[in-house]
């Protein structure tokens, strides 16, 4: 089998990816026609043009502005469900997703609204396909920590549909510490916890990720190399990093695919594995990040089904249920 049949048919999972991050273009525009939302745009290439960001925030910016579509239960129904399908196509047979409730409560939007389009959708796919899943409910970093009490408060009557807290948006400025009461009340209740740390934020904020925080993961960390005590930690612990190549490249983390430190990071024995982030604004889907690394970075068979396996291992499932995937990467 040559190495793009292979990437692309292997079973995997997919740990780093925002389910408000892959809106399309296309149900962007089709949402604000249904809801009379006025849009900066009026056809779909002047949509595609502003998906040509250039950092982090720039992004955001569009980002938050496209979630505003987001209006009643079908939409977020619709929106998970296109991503679920996708995942159906690309054999990410497991997946964690996450979702950031205060761009939609923040905008007067109810927490079960938006809960109950995800989970229907999710309950679909499960029923339909075998879908197997995970849902990672994120704070907004840039908003304050009383703000994501508050949305703990809110996630309380899904607290068995939730399996993680996580921690996104605008890293700079924006220290892990500030979230370690809400982390810590998280842990209590019975939440794994991962967050953001080390894309755009130095090391520092990996360790305090880690020391403050208490996270299993670290989403992202490609920046933890420049800090060889803290390589040493995260190989030793076998610390998760969830690398998203495309979304580093689109976001100038690092100029180009072929110089992407993931397979160096791979080396060290860090247990990295790859995912898409936001997909319609940086690429691609999880496919197209390993096809990329093909081209760019000539990943090889045995590379990749390392980087499969890993994201098994480094998956909030049961070890059961990480044995079974495992054997079903082994007999591909
Ligand atoms: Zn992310």
């Amino acid at each position: 089998m040559d190495i793009i049949s292979y990437v692309s048919e292997m079973p995997k999972a997919e740990l780093h990816l925002h389910i408000e991050g892959t809106l399309e273009p296309e149900m962007m525009m089709a949402l604000a026609e249904k809801h009379g939302v006025v849009l900066p745009y009026t056809t779909l290439d002047e949509v595609h043009a502003a998906y040509n960001f250039s950092d982090l925030q720039s992004f955001l910016d569009l980002y938050y502005f496209g979630a505003s579509v987001l209006r009643d239960e079908s939409d977020f129904f619709d929106l998970m469900w296109a991503y679920l399908v996708k995942c159906r196509q690309q054999n990410i047979v497991h997946t964690e997703i996450m979702f950031d409730p205060q761009t939609h409560t923040d905008r007067g939007i109810a927490f079960d609204v938006m809960m109950k389009g995800y989970l229907g959708a999710l309950k679909q796919a499960e029923a339909e396909w075998g879908q197997s899943f995970k849902l990672i409910m994120c704070f907004l970093r840039h908003l304050s920590q009383a703000s994501a009490f508050e949305t703990l408060g809110m996630a309380e009557p899904f607290s068995d549909d939730i399996d993680a807290v996580g921690l996104d948006s605008g890293e700079l400025g924006n220290p892990p510490e500030k979230f370690s009461d809400v982390f810590a009340a998280a842990a209590q209740q019975g939440y794994q916890c991962v967050a953001h740390a080390g894309e755009e934020g130095p090391p520092a904020y990996i360790w305090g990720a880690l020391n403050s925080l208490n996270v299993a993961r670290i989403d992202h960390g490609v920046r933890c190399l420049e800090d060889d005590e803290l390589v040493a930690q995260l190989v030793r612990d076998q610390t998760p990093l969830t690398v998203c190549p495309l979304s580093n490249v689109r976001l100038c983390v690092v100029d180009e695919m072929k110089d992407h430190p993931i397979l160096t990071m791979l080396d060290k024995g860090l247990l990295v594995t790859v995912n898409s982030d936001d997909p319609p604004y940086f690429g691609g889907y999880l496919n197209d990040n390993f096809l990329a690394m093909v081209g760019g970075l000539g990943l090889a068979q045995d590379q990749a089904k390392q980087l499969a396996a890993n994201s098994f291992k480094a998956s909030f499932l049961d070890e059961e249920k990480k044995q079974y995937f495992l054997g079903a990467l082994d007999s591909f």
